[in-house]
């Protein structure tokens, strides 16, 4: 292992002295903040996949993704990856099978200013400790990708279009049960460029986690 990934290594196991949502003094979650992370649900994606969301993408849960992402708090990776957990279970948990999370792949250049893949982290800590649970980093971005803010549900389609790549040597064995995880979901668009790179290779991933869910709901 190199020195570096030692280092990131070590960095996954730090846990967090604060709420993951507020900061305040009281880890993982502050009671405030643990009562209105939202209840999970299955937003609608057209054209798919599947998706189970842990809470819409407001409050606590959301400022705990920005935390996590934005503002280099790796050690946010156990309070989110255990947001998640039951609903892993909720996916995996009839089967008995091994289960493979994929993560979706960040741009490379924005990984690397957050020193690291942030849901590729989000993933090892939600599979660490747990023999029927694997990580496979199957996907990466090429570099033409652009960063998806600001663009509307039809740029992002085209955005990804054909970028979201396999890795190679980097897939689920045949017939294995796979999961794509995505910290939000908007439009989808990523999930069905992960979805569709995979499936190219014969690999099946009509199911997805996320921890927010910021789709556009219709009343
Ligand atoms: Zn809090």
């Amino acid at each position: 292992m190199a020195f570096r990934d030692s280092i990131a290594a070590l960095v996954d196991l730090v846990l967090p002295a604060d709420c993951a949502g507020c900061g305040a003094f009281e880890a993982p979650w502050c009671p405030a903040c643990a009562v209105r992370l939202g209840t999970p649900s299955w937003p609608a994606l057209a054209g798919g996949p599947q998706v189970l969301a842990a809470g819409r993408y407001t409050g606590p849960l959301r400022s705990a993704v920005l935390r996590y992402k934005e503002r280099g708090r790796r050690d946010l990776a156990g309070p989110l990856a255990a947001v998640l957990r039951p609903l892993l279970e909720e996916l995996a948990g009839e089967t008995h099978a091994l289960t493979w999370l994929v993560p979706a792949p960040s741009r490379p250049s924005a990984a690397r200013a957050r020193g690291g893949d942030h849901v590729a982290r989000l993933c090892r800590s939600l599979a660490s400790g747990r023999d029927d649970v694997r990580v496979i980093p199957a996907l990466r971005l090429t570099r033409l990708a652009r960063d998806s803010v600001g663009l509307d549900a039809g740029q992002r389609a085209a955005n990804l279009s054909g970028r979201v790549r396999l890795r190679p040597g980097r897939l689920p064995p045949p017939g294995a049960a796979v999961v794509l995880v995505d910290d939000v979901v908007t439009t989808g668009a990523t999930l069905r460029a992960c979805r569709a790179a995979l499936n190219e290779a014969g690999v099946p991933a009509e199911v997805a986690l996320v921890l927010c869910d910021a789709t556009r709901r219709h009343p």
